[in-house]
């Protein structure tokens, strides 16, 4: 199996084969299928597994095949959430990486930095959104950010969001959103709480477990 047995359009295969990727990893192989064809995904993966790429690739072929609309100021497309800041700035490096040859805008919003910048990749719009749960209930609290037009979110070491309390603040972020959007849940293990919110945020998602 290779790259281009998945159907993946030539902009994104070019560039894979830049970061000289040749062969899907195991992950990779069952979920990018599956998010193509526009199914929720629950995942259980570690990080290492290949796991950014196995829901990052689909989902910055989707977002190029969807009608492009104006970038609108505030306006996201698709929304990762994801526990820390190290982990939002490596999926954000990792999203550019794959999506370097198109027009795709994705930009990471994490606390600990000055507001301002993330406010400027906003304010130009921002098709990809990596974000960290606090410092998103912040952008939103000041209406500067819009998940209206949210088509896929992407929920990352949901089990982590948990130990570290963000998940009330996932819950309100996740309100925010259209309830008819594509949901591809990451989570290692499925404490109560997680199994929970499985059932209430996916509908019949292909499950892959590594
Ligand atoms: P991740 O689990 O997404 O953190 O990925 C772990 C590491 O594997 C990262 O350094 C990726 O760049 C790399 N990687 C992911 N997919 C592939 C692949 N198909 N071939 C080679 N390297 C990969």
């Amino acid at each position: 199996m290779t790259f281009n047995d998945l159907n993946i359009i030539p902009e994104i295969l070019k560039a894979l084969s830049k970061e000289n990727y040749t062969t899907p990893t195991p992950i990779q192989e069952q979920a990018i299928p599956a998010v193509l064809a526009g199914r929720d995904l629950l995942g259980c993966a570690q990080t290492g597994t290949g796991k950014t790429a196995a829901f990052a690739v689909p989902i910055i072929q989707l977002l190029m095949e969807q009608p492009r609309k104006p970038n609108i100021q505030g306006r996201v497309r698709s929304l990762i959430l994801t526990p820390t800041r190290e982990l939002a700035l490596q999926i954000d490096e990792n999203i550019r990486a794959y999506s370097q040859f198109t027009d795709l805008r994705c930009s990471a919003i994490v606390g600990g930095v000055s507001q301002k910048a993330q406010e400027r990749a906003l304010n130009k719009g921002a098709d990809i959104i990596i974000a960290t749960p606090g410092r998103l209930i912040d952008l939103i609290g000041q209406k500067r950010i819009d998940l209206q037009y949210v088509s896929i979110l992407v929920l990352d070491e949901a089990d982590r969001m948990l130990d570290m309390g963000f998940i009330n603040d996932v819950k309100k972020i996740i309100t925010k959103m259209p309830s008819k959007r594509q949901t591809l849940f990451f989570s290692a293990t499925m404490p109560p709480e997680i199994s929970k919110m499985v059932k209430t945020l996916l509908v019949n998602p292909v499950k892959v477990e590594i």
